[in-house]
């Protein structure tokens, strides 16, 4: 980044941040940033990403958008919890240390508990627990009986989900028969097979993993599919678990599918593919609405232990029910306006913030 090219209040992405926070860690080789876009719910919570970034800015615009994301994520999951996310500068297979772990644990102490942080790409349960040692805002890590890790929540979530779809564009009640074709078979995906196979849904599954594709077929009666071959199936429900961006003009002219319901961040490539999919009466579950189970899991962990109470299930998974109320009210609205669900999605939860923020300022 030249100097004369440099912005931060006019980044592309800044999004009327309320914090943006670099730290470095001479000792351990820490380079990181904490971005907090909105606290107006609540603290911020989002993951940490590692990743060995091109460029100092390349990390910075990471962190904005996925921050802006989280925000809208809490929003409408209906959490008290602002959206935030950090990134670390480095390659977590080769530069990553327990020492620059905690030195990212004491750089989120510092915020005084404006920002939580969790998992994501580059990053494992073990380094949260590094960090944890210096920091009450990190979770993701379990607590009691509660495993740290959210995949099996994000999973059951997701399956909630795509069950208020079925209904919605279907008029099915139940999955049975209802095929559903999954690309990816990792912590979440598989989850959600086995989820999808206990209601009697026919499965077509890929995998880059082949012995993952091999179980699914031997425990779960799924037909094994090509990698580039998941989206020609004909199918009900096409359920993307792995990939981001997997949902643009190219898949779209090929997809058979009447509804789009998965795990995977990101999956339009461009904003306007939601606009694409609606024209061709192709009903899409946003993903950040549908797997955002792993959110709730790491928000009633982290109420758990700073109470010092034992984590309530049952609360966690009526809340992750929820889910598909929130499916149904952004199916409701998109069809109601004309507008793709990702719109009627971002605009139901901007009406969740700007309400909070009305009430703040009325009080
Ligand atoms: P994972 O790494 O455990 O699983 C991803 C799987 O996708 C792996 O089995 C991998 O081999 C496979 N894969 C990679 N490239 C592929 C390709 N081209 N075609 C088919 N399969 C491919 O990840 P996960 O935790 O299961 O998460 C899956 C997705 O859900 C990710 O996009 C993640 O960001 C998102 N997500 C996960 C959680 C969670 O709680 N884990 C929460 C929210 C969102």
């Amino acid at each position: 980044m030249t100097e004369s090219s440099f912005a931060l209040f006019a980044h592309p992405e800044f999004a009327a941040h309320e914090k943006i926070a670099f730290f470095h860690d001479h000792a351990s080789g820490l380079k990181a940033i904490i971005a907090i876009h909105d606290t107006t719910l609540g603290p911020a919570l989002g993951g940490c990403r590692m990743w060995s970034y091109a460029t100092e800015e390349e990390a910075l615009r990471d962190v904005l958008r996925l921050s802006k994301g989280m925000t809208y994520k809490a929003a409408i999951t209906g959490l008290p919890l602002g959206g935030g996310k950090s990134v670390i500068i480095g390659d977590a297979r080769k530069d990553k240390t327990p020492e620059m772990m905690r030195a990212m644990g004491r750089a989120v102490d510092s915020l005084g508990g404006r920002y939580i942080i969790a998992e994501d790409v580059g990053t494992t349960v073990d380094d949260l627990s590094q960090m944890a040692t210096q920091t009450k805002h990190a979770v993701g890590i379990g607590h009691g009986e509660h495993e740290g890790d959210p995949s099996p929540v994000t999973a059951y979530g997701v399956y909630v989900g795509l069950k208020a779809a079925v209904k919605t564009r279907l008029g099915r009640d139940t999955l049975r028969d209802v095929h559903v074709a999954v690309q990816g078979l990792g912590n979440v995906g598989y989850n959600l097979c086995k989820l999808l196979h206990k209601d009697g849904a026919k499965l077509s599954v890929t995998d880059v993993q082949t012995e993952r594709v091999d179980t699914a077929v031997r425990d779960l009666g799924a037909a094994a599919v090509g990698l580039n071959d998941i989206y020609d199936v004909e199918c009900d429900v096409f359920a993307p678990c792995a990939l981001g961006a997997i949902v643009n003009p190219d898949t779209i002219a090929r997809l058979k599918a009447p509804i789009i319901a998965g795990a995977a961040n990101n999956q339009l490539a461009k904003a306007q593919d939601g606009e694409t999919l609606r024209q061709k009466n192709i009903l899409y579950a946003p993903d950040y609405v549908i797997n955002a189970g792993g959110l709730i899991s790491v928000h009633y962990e982290h109420q758990a232990r700073l109470k010092g109470l034992p984590l309530d299930r049952v609360e966690m998974m009526t809340h992750v029910d929820r889910i598909a109320g929130t499916v149904e009210a952004i199916f409701a609205k998109a069809a109601k306006d004309g507008i793709s669900t990702a719109r009627a999605s971002d605009l139901l939860a901007e009406e969740k913030l700007g309400q909070h923020k009305g009430q703040s300022r009325a009080a």
